[in-house]
């Protein structure tokens, strides 16, 4: 059993696959859209994606690019086009596998059990990566340019919380809600724990590198 994310404009595509997935007893969450698929990944984490190249809104080469700009989870490429050479870009451009349409559920399924091999042999299936930040939230680990960094637990979810949103601006509401717990809760809380994952960060207020408070807006991650 498998948590899939199927990205599929199609509605009777999409309908059909998740159907198929969750008869084979997978946990399957689904999108029509690029921008939704990378809503769902940095939201939901999924083990694997299964990936339409002809998607409304963005090329594939872009929507895995972005997704690999925020997660690690494997790629299996869904593709109408016999397209040979843009097949190998996209599996040299972080793709695991790829499947020319139509394709059975049954091949499906056992293109996504490898593929889930493969992973599990090398690790976390979801790794969040902001410049020199390497979090992992499965396994509660955080590293940054290589060396492990010693984090509270709250600590630990405030900085996986904005890595799976870098480069967007959270307001501190939204924090207190999803991090603490407390929606109502005192803005404090949130800047002392700002403060001391900032000193282990080896950054300051005055200078930030990887942790930007937006003045009366919220915080920022984003590489250096
Ligand atoms: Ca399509």
């Amino acid at each position: 059993m498998a948590r899939v994310l199927v990205v599929e404009d199609d509605p009777d595509v999409r309908g059909a696959l998740v159907r198929e997935l969750a008869v084979r007893d997978h946990v399957v969450r689904s999108a029509g859209t690029a921008m939704d698929a990378l809503r769902e990944v940095t939201q939901a984490p999924p083990d694997v994606v299964v990936l339409d190249l002809g998607l409304p809104d963005l090329d594939g080469g872009e929507v895995l690019k972005m997704l690999r700009g925020v997660s690690d989870v494997p790629v299996v490429i869904a593709t109408a086009r016999d397209d040979e050479p843009e097949i190998v870009r996209l599996l040299n451009a972080g793709a695991d596998d790829y499947l020319i349409k139509p394709f059975s559920a049954e091949h499906l399924s056992a293109r996504l059990a490898a593929v889930l091999r493969r992973a599990a042999r090398s690790g976390s299936s979801v790794l969040l990566r902001v410049g020199g930040l390497r979090i992992d939230p499965d396994r509660r680990e955080a590293a940054l340019d290589g060396a492990p960094l010693e984090l509270t637990r709250r600590e630990f979810d405030l900085l996986a919380y904005l890595a799976a949103r870098p480069g967007h601006v959270v307001a501190r509401r939204e924090l207190l809600a999803e991090v603490w717990r407390q929606p109502y809760g005192d803005d404090q809380t949130i800047d002392v724990h700002l403060s001391w994952l900032r000193r282990k960060l080896g950054e300051t207020a005055a200078k930030p590198r990887y942790l930007h408070t937006v003045r009366g807006v919220g915080v920022r991650l984003v590489g250096p």
